[in-house]
């Protein structure tokens, strides 16, 4: 498939020119062809003009359709699997087994969301049924459900080119609600942002849908990003990244004279728990999993484990250094941006120059391109409580392994995390017995605990929460990843008193979709009628 390096804006390419930058192979440090054009403020305005006008009719079509169309772009992205993994592995850096996996989870995302919306429950539909004869005043009818929010922009992510960027999580939830999307592509990526965008808009024409419903805009800068967050027709945002960008754009939303949601998924150093009882019995195969964890794909993960807790003893000690000889034979690996390497760097140099916090080890020295070394550091309760700094998200194939006095000082330590997209507990029943009240406050600092396991390898389910408190997300009542995501973008209505033939069929009283309700309080797929004479 050609790459133009152009936009694409409902059914048209965007036009060439503006400011032009390239993508840069991150295992040689080269640029790659083609040049990309920054998108224009015309080009913004165009692609939320386009999508207001598509959310009229795409927001009305029926679930059925709008699920063969997530289908047709999983389809799509399977076809040419070949050509966007060559693409990614040349724009990232990443490993061709890890591209294939992102990419199967990718179009397995839209079939997901695809099946959720033809099943059709998502929509959560409350009846409470009217009562006009009710004293002293009648009861009314009321109906409610989730209903799509209007043009969704989604700035995809530089770590998953794939499965968070144009065709990712955030797109098929936004889209399975029934929302137009416009993309802000990450400049690390362009080509292969452009691979998949091509995918979407040909599915979008094989299956019928207004022109609008899709649309992406690079930009080698932030001030499409911007820009489009501030367009007023544009009604929510979905973003990863960092602290700071995400905070930034949450800023710019709520300024707006209509503030609108920024749903963004930011750092997170999710902190790993190991137990006294867990310590004695498995050190070595804490170690080599926690090793695993700390350097996979490089340590580019939102769930990588960037902070450990243990007790202060011989046997922690000898898990330090089965740790610290794990990460000096670690191979480099390269990150994904020069900007991302170079925070790496920077905030490895800071760690290493304080003597609280001494390098246990580095990995094998950089050989190219944006090579960096793993890096494995200790400290105590003290220094860690003492310093902000390092609870900070270093991202990168880097850990921090910190030694508490006592059980009292490794609950304080947990009282005093923010926000985490998940943490962690190695133990024993004893353990767990013993630190009852670790699980409860960890339950309050986190989006998903995990027990005797490791953060990253996200499962994309139902039950899957992938959020947290903030910082760790914007809005920690919220899923990024797995079927409940689709809430993020859609809102609820409620209808007083409607003639049944004027309801969307979710909510009318044959129940023509067949779909799960609460009818009065009881959960049913009965009609109305067929409800009624069940009570
Ligand atoms: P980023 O700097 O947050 O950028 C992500 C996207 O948001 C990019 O498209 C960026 O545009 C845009 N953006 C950032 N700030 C903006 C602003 N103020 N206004 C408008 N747009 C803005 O993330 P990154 O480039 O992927 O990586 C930088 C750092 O983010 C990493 O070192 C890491 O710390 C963190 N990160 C965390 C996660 C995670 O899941 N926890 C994932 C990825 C990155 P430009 O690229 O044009 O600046």
């Amino acid at each position: 498939m050609e790459l133009k390096g152009r936009s694409i804006i409902g059914w048209a390419d965007g036009a060439e020119g503006g400011a032009q930058f390239s993508a840069i192979n991150p295992a040689t440090g080269k640029e790659i062809a083609p040049k990309y054009s920054s998108a224009s403020f015309s080009d913004i305005d165009c692609a939320a003009n386009l999508a207001a006008k598509a959310f009229a009719d795409y927001s009305r079509r029926s679930a059925k359709q709008r699920a063969a169309f997530l289908r047709e772009i999983g389809k799509g992205i399977d076809a040419i699997i070949g050509d966007i993994i060559e693409r990614m592995i040349a724009e990232t850096g990443l490993t061709e087994a890890r591209a294939r996996v992102e990419a199967g989870r990718t179009s397995n995302q839209m079939r997901m969301f695809a099946d959720i919306i033809e099943e059709g429950s998502w929509v959560t539909a409350h009846i409470d049924r009217g009562d006009p004869g009710r004293k002293p005043q009648p009861k009314p009818d009321l109906r409610s459900m989730w209903r799509p929010l209007g043009p969704v922009v989604v700035f995809g992510a530089s770590n998953f080119p794939l499965a968070y960027s144009v065709a990712g999580g955030d797109t098929a939830s936004a889209f399975a609600a029934g929302n137009p999307v416009i993309v802000k592509a990450h400049p690390a990526h362009p080509g292969t942002g452009e691979l998949v965008a091509q995918v979407i808009r040909t599915s979008a024409r094989a299956c019928e849908m207004p022109e609008g419903v899709f649309s992406i805009l690079f930009d080698g800068g932030m001030e499409v990003g911007a820009s489009l967050v501030k367009h007023p027709l544009v009604k929510a945002v979905g973003f990863t990244g960092s602290q700071r960008g995400g905070r930034a754009l949450m800023d710019l939303a709520a300024a707006r004279p209509e503030p609108i949601p920024v749903y963004a998924e930011m750092g997170s150093t999710n902190p790993v728990f190991i137990l006294p009882g867990a310590m004695k019995l498995r050190a070595g195969e804490i170690a080599a999993g926690l090793h695993a964890s700390v350097t996979l794909g490089g340590g580019q993960f939102c769930t990588k484990p960037g902070l450990v807790f243990a007790s202060a003893g011989e046997e922690t000690k000898n898990f330090a250094k089965d740790v610290a000889q794990r990460i000096s034979a670690s191979a480099p690996h390269p990150l994904l941006t020069p900007g991302i390497r170079s925070a790496y760097d920077n905030a490895v140099a800071t760690r290493q120059r304080r003597s609280e916090t001494p390098l246990a080890a580095s990995g094998t020295a950089p050989a190219a391109g944006l090579d960096v070394s793993a890096a494995f550091f200790e400290t105590d309760a003290r220094t860690f409580v003492s310093d902000d700094n390092l609870s900070s998200e270093v991202f990168g194939p880097s850990t921090l392994l910190v030694s508490a006095g006592s059980r009292d000082e490794m609950l304080k330590i947990a009282r005093g995390l923010h926000g985490h997209l998940t943490a962690t507990i190695h133990g024993t029943p004893e353990d767990l017995a013993e630190y009852r009240d670790l699980v409860e406050i960890l339950e309050s600092k986190a989006g998903r605990v995990i027990f005797n396991g490791f953060p990253t390898g996200v499962e994309v389910t139902s039950a899957m929460v992938h959020g947290g408190p903030y910082p760790a997300t914007s809005d920690g009542r919220s899923t990024a990843v797995g079927a409940q995501a689709i809430h993020r973008f859609a809102r609820l209505i409620s209808f007083q008193n409607f003639p049944d033939q004027a309801l969307p069929l979710e909510l009318q009283n044959e129940n023509p979709l067949k779909i799960w309700r609460s009818v009065d309080g009881n959960l049913t797929r009965e009609s109305i009628a067929a409800a009624h004479a069940a009570v």
